[in-house]
């Protein structure tokens, strides 16, 4: 069997104090395998700048080379699209894709592995977390949170699997064909379908630099892994108006027994109280309903995920 062309995508936001290590590592890890025959000899690493402001491109640019190339988007689009950007790109001409964050929190270690599983047959293989001891409390807490959420409102997703995968051509070129521009790429490759396995490694520390997933951006990302798979949180909106049409008829008969009682006047807390009740409980519904209208909004547009500025080869 011929040899695979392999790409490693790396998505890079201000990475400028990880990626002097980032490249080393990846390209010490490539050439090895080159040298093993595990993948051919035209395997490649693609960074992918997301719109970086401290120069990382100039380091990336003066990476290229036989087996590093650079993307330069012409904006900052996020880490979802700057993933699909430089999936679209390498399938041009590779075999089989890996993404992988710039961080290296992910093991490069089990790339060989996810070699071998997929000259075995598969489509994709997931990377996945052994433990992660390493992450803060809050954000393990918070990802763990997450992931039941994700299950519970009925979406596919991998236990404990982040963006660090293997995909082969043909995957990549199944997942360009979802069109929505909401990406949640770990929800959308489970849809895809094609045989899959999985490789478990343990999620090191980031070495250099921040995280660039501050909470804010962790939330708003789970809002729309949640909203891009499920109606769910519109059923909730039916339970909740039963639960308060119930509250309501409770404080009719009370109204009802207190009248009987000739203590009319005393219902003033029970009036206000149920005033605030139901005004709180209509703005949650409202908001959910809102969510839902963004989403159409934004995927109405149809707008490019991305734009090319550069491409260095
Ligand atoms: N990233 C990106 N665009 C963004 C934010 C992040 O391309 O707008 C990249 C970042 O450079 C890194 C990966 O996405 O390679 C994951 O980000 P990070 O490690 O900061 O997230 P965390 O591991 O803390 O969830
Ligand atoms: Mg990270």
């Amino acid at each position: 069997m011929d040899k695979s062309t392999l790409a490693i995508i790396v998505p890079c936001f201000n990475e400028l104090d990880m990626l002097p290590q980032t490249n080393e590592r990846l390209g010490a890890l490539l050439g090895g395998m080159m040298r093993d025959g595990i993948v051919s000899d035209d395997s490649y690493i693609l960074y992918v700048d997301d719109g970086s402001r401290d120069g990382t491109w100039q380091l990336i640019e003066g990476y290229v080379g036989s087996h590093v190339r650079g993307l330069k988007l012409a904006g900052n689009v996020g880490h979802q699209n700057a993933l699909m950007a430089g999936l679209e790109t390498a399938n041009v001409d590779a075999d089989v894709t890996i993404t992988i964050d710039a961080d290296l929190q992910d093991d490069i270690n089990v790339i060989p592995e996810m070699i071998r599983k997929f000259d075995a047959g598969n489509d994709i293989v997931y990377g996945v977390r052994r433990k992660r001891e390493h992450d803060s409390f809050s954000k393990r807490t918070s990802a763990r949170l997450f992931y039941k959420l994700m299950e519970d409102m009925g979406a596919k997703t991998i236990d404990n699997h982040a963006d660090f995968r293997l995909m082969s051509s043909r995957a990549v070129s199944a997942l360009c064909d979802y069109e929505e521009r909401n990406l949640f790429l770990r929800g959308l490759v489970p849809q895809i379908g094609y045989q899959s396995d999985v490789v478990y490694y343990d999620r090191l520390s980031r070495e250099a630099g921040e995280s660039k997933y501050p909470f804010s951006k962790m939330l708003s990302f789970a809002i729309d892994g949640v909203t891009s798979f499920s109606v769910k949180p519109l059923n909730l909106i039916f339970y909740l108006g039963t639960i308060f049409l119930l509250i309501s008829l409770a404080i009719l008969v009370y109204v009802i027994v207190s009248l009987c009682r000739g203590n009319g006047v005393q219902g003033w807390a029970s009036l206000m109280l149920s005033i605030w009740f139901v005004g709180g409980c209509l703005l949650i519904c409202l908001s959910i309903i809102a969510v839902y209208i963004g989403r159409i909004y934004t995927e109405g547009k149809h707008r490019p995920r991305y734009h090319i500025e550069k491409y260095v080869k």
